[in-house]
């Protein structure tokens, strides 16, 4: 990513911003030195080095009172967080687009697939515009989903949401997301009632995920298993801003309390592990990212559950398949 240090200047401009922390992600961090040094001729600058996940968190809130500014790059804004300084987001697009052959598609038209829904993530929003154009040469009808407020981009998606997905389920046979590694494909396969097949840019493979994601279903299964026969349970919110879900926990701690469970609610900025088996408790339920407990739970000795699996181990919903925990909204 090429820092457009004009641009970034122009738009700290535009609101007004004295004195700004800047949040890096870990690929970038190298170009501090010289972000740091164009950006301090007419701002006062001060860099987190805290590591950060997404546009759900805008760094330590205790610096809030002393900025006027957060300057965040790498990650589209989410609509919806009430966020509690101006935040200036630059996005991360991939500028090289790899070159993808029409024969990596073909497997799709030989299974009969003919509708596919487009996903991507935010930085291969233009790799998946050249990916639609090509999908169209070939004769298939591409449908790009609409965002709810999470989302920036009707078709792009975050690992804890997929509604560009759910708003066009019932019009396509699978769909196609193009991003790179597992992470954000693993959420989809989770959260959609159709395959989905990642077209991963790394190594400019297509693939079905729908086998590696039954796989931590199971797994997800056996940690509500696990979390039937618990009695001590943390119930946990976490502070970052796009994360919030108070509401929601309070309301799990009441459904728990209904099944004569022994519940706390906690508040974390960071989930430990260690802290949760210090309080000796037989279950974590958390609301922050979900992904926490779906891709973390090798790091806990105790279950560590979603508020959909937590509702299905206290048999609160009865779902035929396994329901992911998407975030809609924060408080
Ligand atoms: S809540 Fe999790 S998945 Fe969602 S944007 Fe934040 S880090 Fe990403």
């Amino acid at each position: 990513m090429k820092l457009q240090t004009e641009a970034i200047v122009a738009k700290l401009r535009e609101i007004g911003a004295k004195k700004v922390m800047v949040q890096v992600p870990d690929g970038l961090k190298p170009g501090v030195f010289d972000l740091f040094n164009a950006l301090s001729r007419e701002f006062r600058i001060i860099i987190s080095s805290d590591p950060f996940f997404g546009a759900c968190d805008v760094g330590d809130s205790s610096l809030y009172s002393d900025v006027d500014c957060i300057l965040q790059l790498g990650h589209s804004e989410i609509p919806n967080v009430r966020y509690p300084k101006p935040v200036v987001f630059i996005e991360y697009k991939e500028e090289k687009i790899p070159e993808i052959s029409e024969k990596i598609f073909e497997g799709l038209k030989d299974s009969g697939i003919m509708n596919i829904g487009l996903l991507f993530s935010i930085q291969y929003a233009e790799a998946a515009s050249s990916v639609r154009t090509m999908l169209e040469g070939m004769g298939f009808h591409v449908i790009v989903g609409k965002n709810d407020g999470r989302l920036k981009y009707p078709g792009q998606v975050l690992g804890c949401n997929y509604s560009t997905g759910h708003s066009i389920e019932n019009q396509v046979d699978c769909f196609l997301l193009v991003s790179t590694g597992i992470f954000h494909g693993l959420g989809a396969q989770l959260a959609l009632r159709k395959d989905v097949y990642l077209l991963d840019l790394n190594d400019l493979t297509l693939r079905n995920l729908s086998p590696e994601t039954d796989r931590v279903i199971r797994k997800r299964y056996a940690a509500i298993e696990r979390a039937m026969n618990a009695r001590k349970i943390c119930v946990v919110v976490d502070t970052k801003i796009g994360q919030k879900r108070e509401k929601l926990a309070r309301v799990l701690v009441e459904q728990a309390k209904a099944a004569d469970l022994e519940p706390v609610l906690i508040y974390s900025n960071n989930a430990n592990p260690t802290d949760y088996e210090n309080m000796r408790c037989d279950a974590v339920v958390f609301t922050g990212c979900p992904r926490v407990p779906i891709d973390d739970q090798e790091r806990y000795t105790m279950p560590i559950l979603t508020a959909t699996e937590f509702r299905a181990a206290i048999r609160a919903r009865k779902d035929s398949r396994y329901i992911m925990d998407e975030i809609v909204a924060v408080d």
